[in-house]
């Protein structure tokens, strides 16, 4: 059980400021883990510094940090008080001008709730019309909220991919994290996905469920999750989805919090640093994935973007969405700071999911 909590900045904590939650994560002392607690260095001992990006396959849109959750990991910090940093029209139609000069095959849909922005059906239309496979990254609760109520469906007919979190497939995991009804409420969401069509192995109708660690530790075996969770969510409560992918939780924003409030911040890094692993190098979302802020910003992830450590050309200029193009992200590197040894602990931590092992 938990009181309702209301994002950092609304609450006016200092906390709410990248540049304090860089500070915060920068001073604790790591000089005993394997690379001081330096990404950088972790990164040159592995032969991979500076980072260097692929081809962008994924352009990730935050269409705002409005949502009508409040969880207590949210790395954007969002919640009911943000609708004044909501993406506009203007903004989309640059996203969708980038698209026709990048080759990006997918379109990742992310908030926030972004089907809260009253642009949203808009861009996945367009997106789609373009020929992009899109993603929805959904909360599951803003589906039954008034005008969302028919996008099951609406989005089944498009063939948009559902990437849904849910901390657990218990109800105590998830209110713990989301507040209390919240699992019921996301049960009542699956339901009416599947309904939709969405779950049952189609190809045009997959959902996905993202979980993440309730508390201060390293997601377990992907693999085994997976299995637990089907199983657990079908005997129980008849729901079916199509994979489940873990992630860390990452020291910034509200888990950040959590994190210096409890006491785990120290050890929490230290376990990140020591589990730095370099075989999930290749799959770090920022070596494929754009990410645009609501107001058009460019991002090497949505970690960074919540940091506000815009990714760079090669001169070291930041980057708009209105200036992407083939040529202006030639010869960049990615910008890493601390907080990246979220990725690359254990197994790794990137939108596709953990590493097999
Ligand atoms: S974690 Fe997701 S659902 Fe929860 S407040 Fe943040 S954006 Fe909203
Ligand atoms: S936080 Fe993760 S995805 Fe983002 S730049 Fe660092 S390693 Fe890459």
């Amino acid at each position: 059980m938990r009181d309702a909590l209301r994002s950092l900045r609304a609450r006016g904590l200092p906390l709410a400021s990248a540049e304090r939650q860089l500070a915060a994560v920068a001073a604790v002392d790591l000089s005993g883990t394997p690379h001081g607690g330096d990404f950088g260095r972790a990164l040159s001992a592995s032969g991979a510094e500076p980072l260097r990006p692929g081809a962008v396959e994924i352009l990730q849109i935050n269409l705002g940090k409005l949502c009508n959750m409040t969880c207590r990991h949210c790395h954007v910090d969002a919640g009911p008080d943000r609708g004044d940093e909501m993406m506009d029209r203007a903004t989309v139609e640059a996203c969708l001008a980038a698209l026709d000069r990048i080759p990006a095959h997918t379109v990742d849909l992310t908030g926030g709730a972004p089907e809260l922005n009253p642009n949203f059906r808009h861009l996945v239309d367009a997106a789609i019309l373009r020929g992009r496979h899109v993603i929805d990254r959904c909360n599951l609760t803003v589906l039954l909220s008034g005008p969302q109520r028919d996008l099951p469906e609406w989005l089944a007919k498009r063939g948009v991919e559902i990437v849904a979190s849910l901390p657990h497939w218990r109800r105590r995991g998830t209110d713990a994290q989301r507040g209390d009804g919240t699992f019921e409420r996301s049960l009542e969401a699956l339901r009416r996905l599947n309904a939709a069509g969405y779950g049952e192995g189609a190809p045009r109708r997959r959902l996905t469920l993202v979980a993440n660690p309730v508390g201060a530790f390293l997601p377990a075996n992907q693999a085994a999750m997976e299995r637990e969770w089907k199983e657990g969510l079908k005997r129980e409560h008849g729901i079916s989805f199509d994979r489940l992918i873990v992630l860390s939780n990452m020291p910034i924003s509200r888990f950040l919090e959590w994190l210096e409030a409890s006491g785990n911040l120290a050890a929490y890094l230290e376990l990140l640093a020591t589990s730095f692993n370099p075989a999930t190098l290749a799959g770090l979302m920022c070596r494929n994935t754009l990410s645009i802020s609501w107001d058009g910003r460019v991002f090497d992830c949505d970690f960074n973007q919540m940091l506000e450590l815009p990714a760079r050309s090669a001169a070291g200029a930041p980057l708009h969405v209105r200036d992407l193009s083939p040529e202006a992200l030639a010869g960049r590197a990615v910008v890493t700071r601390r907080h990246c040894f979220g990725c690359t602990a254990g197994a790794g931590s990137s939108c596709g999911g953990a590493i097999e092992r």
